[in-house]
């Protein structure tokens, strides 16, 4: 079992990270930045080092601090929680080269992944279903991309492979704007990932968002923990998650959850990760893989009770999986509303002293949240600053007991979007389940 852990994260997912490890009896070191020597796991942390300025790119993203804060504590892991660097192949790199071990998938399995192209590639040969598309990069002839296009038939979406985080992909819906399109996305793609590669893809209209959760070991062995329905977003960004997302039948999630299963195997994944899927008129297309642990693992872990940190710690531990397939069993439902630091009207992040806080209880609520009375939400990271989570024997049961748990939640000193989420739970819509991707902007209007 590893004995001393290096937590490179901040905020929640540091905090869940260092329960997981508390628990195995894995000693914590919280790295931070200056403007963050507050942080609840910090001051819970065996020992914490301050790893540089309040600038990411001078702290959370500094690889050589990291690393050198690891060998000084002479700590024998690094786990990259979910953003800053847990996809980066090259960090991974780094951290087993300098003799630790990294707590996610191989290096080259993140590199894989991590080109939307080979991903794909990947997927098809372990007969998971994808997006009807263009097979791999565009090239410089303009008659047989014209073709495919028509092929595939309007509208086509052009999307760089090395995009992430929304951008990178433009939806091109008739033949005469096509080319044009696809200089403009190279354009922007060279710039912002340094990788002019394009692909294309047939675009669907309505889908809904649907992922699949894995968790393999280094000996072959993996399994995969149901689906999630994160439709709910706004500019991508995910706002409220559940499991199991609604009507999917246990046919279909034995049926994909399965072929992810087995892409694990052939590509040799290690460690938690996510398949994640458009799903539209019955048919599941895969989009991409995340190559870490999602900020919507709860919902998961709620309906299965499998703990996919400590499974993570586990395997890191060189431990073979704790469970197979057939313990796997998804009891109830689970919803998770994102608690961010932002007006609910307009969506400006909205840091500040957090004057009053009260956290929700009773059956079936859980809350994650690294905040306290006193603390100081920090302006220089991302605006979530918890997740509330609720469990039930039903779908029903689990949205009533959210709106009982965000009517008790008080932030106080700081707006949030709990007016939000409160009209999301209140939603006739929502409350029926299956709504596509696109129905939260519309309903708010966006
Ligand atoms: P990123 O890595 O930037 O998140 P994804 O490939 O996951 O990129 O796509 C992000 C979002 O873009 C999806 O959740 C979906 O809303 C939209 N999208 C991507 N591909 C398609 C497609 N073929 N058809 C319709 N929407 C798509």
């Amino acid at each position: 079992m590893l004995d001393k852990v290096v937590i490179a994260n901040r905020g929640e997912i540091a905090l869940r990270i260092l329960r997981a490890c508390r628990e195995l009896g894995i000693r914590v070191v919280a790295i931070h930045s200056e403007a963050d020597r507050d942080l609840k796991h910090v001051r819970l942390a065996d020992e914490s080092v301050c790893i540089g300025p309040a600038a990411s790119n001078a702290s959370y993203l500094n690889v050589p601090a990291i690393i050198s804060a690891a060998e000084v504590c002479d700590a024998q892991a690094i786990h990259p929680g979910y953003g800053f660097l847990a996809e980066n192949a090259d960090f991974a790199e780094r951290v087993e080269q300098s003799g630790f071990v990294f707590i996610g998938p191989r290096p080259e399995t993140i590199r894989l992944m991590g080109d939307k192209i080979s991903a794909i590639e990947a997927m098809k040969a372990a007969g998971v279903p994808t997006v009807p598309g263009s097979n791999g990069p565009l090239n410089e002839d303009t008659k047989r991309t014209l073709k495919l296009a028509n092929q595939i038939g309007y509208p086509v979406i052009i999307k760089a492979a090395g995009g992430g985080g929304g951008r990178g992909m433009r939806v091109v819906h008739s033949e005469a704007s096509l080319l044009t399109a696809i200089s403009l996305t190279r354009a922007e793609a060279g710039a912002a990932f340094g990788n002019e590669t394009l692909y294309m893809e047939k675009y669907l209209e309505n889908p809904r968002h649907i992922e699949f959760q894995v968790l393999a070991d280094e000996f072959g062995n993996a399994i995969h923990l149901g689906e999630r329905d994160c439709s709910m977003q706004r500019r991508h960004q995910k706002v409220v998650e559940e499991a199991p997302a609604p009507g999917i039948s246990d046919e279909q999630r034995r049926r994909v959850g399965e072929r992810c299963a087995e892409a694990c195997r052939q590509i040799g994944y290690r460690s938690a990760g996510t398949f994640e899927f458009l799903y539209e008129d019955g048919e599941f297309y895969f989009i991409e893989m995340n190559t870490r642990v999602q900020v919507e693992h709860p919902v998961t872990e709620m309906i299965t009770s499998v703990d996919i940190i400590k499974e993570q710690l586990l395997i890191a531990s060189g431990e073979s999986l704790s469970y197979t397939q057939g313990d796997i069993q998804i009891r109830g439902h689970a919803i998770e509303c994102r608690i961010n630091a932002e007006d609910p009207k307009n969506f400006i992040p909205c840091p500040g002293d957090i004057t009053q806080l009260h956290v929700p209880g009773g059956p079936g609520v859980r809350v994650e949240t690294h905040l306290y009375n006193g603390y100081r939400v920090p302006p220089y990271y991302d605006s979530m600053i918890g997740k509330l989570i609720t469990h039930g024997e039903t779908r029903a049961v689990a949205i009533a007991r959210m709106r009982t748990a965000l009517s008790e939640l008080v932030i106080d000193g700081i707006k949030t979007n709990i007016p939000l989420q409160v009209d999301i739970m209140a939603d006739t819509n929502f409350q029926q389940g299956g709504m596509n991707i696109h129905y939260l902007e519309k309903k708010l209007g966006l």
